[in-house]
């Protein structure tokens, strides 16, 4: 199983130190970016894995779920 072998998330600041955006690569590209909110997903079209933001209280989760 090959799946999610190149996936990186890349987490974009702005100037005030809050988090911006995620931008997602998957299957060794580029899908997109998606805003820094709770709840926000990206589906990579190569795969078909859904890339979740989950945010909590004091941390967050960039997950994968086939
Ligand atoms: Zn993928």
């Amino acid at each position: 199983m090959s799946f999610n072998k190149e996936a990186d998330y890349r987490v974009n600041f702005r100037e005030n130190g809050k988090i911006l955006s995620v931008e997602i690569t998957c299957c060794g590209k580029h899908i997109g970016e998606i805003r820094f909110e709770d709840g926000q997903t990206k589906v990579c079209p190569e795969c078909g894995v859904t890339h979740s933001v989950k945010i909590q209280h004091n941390h967050f989760h960039l997950s994968r779920i086939k």
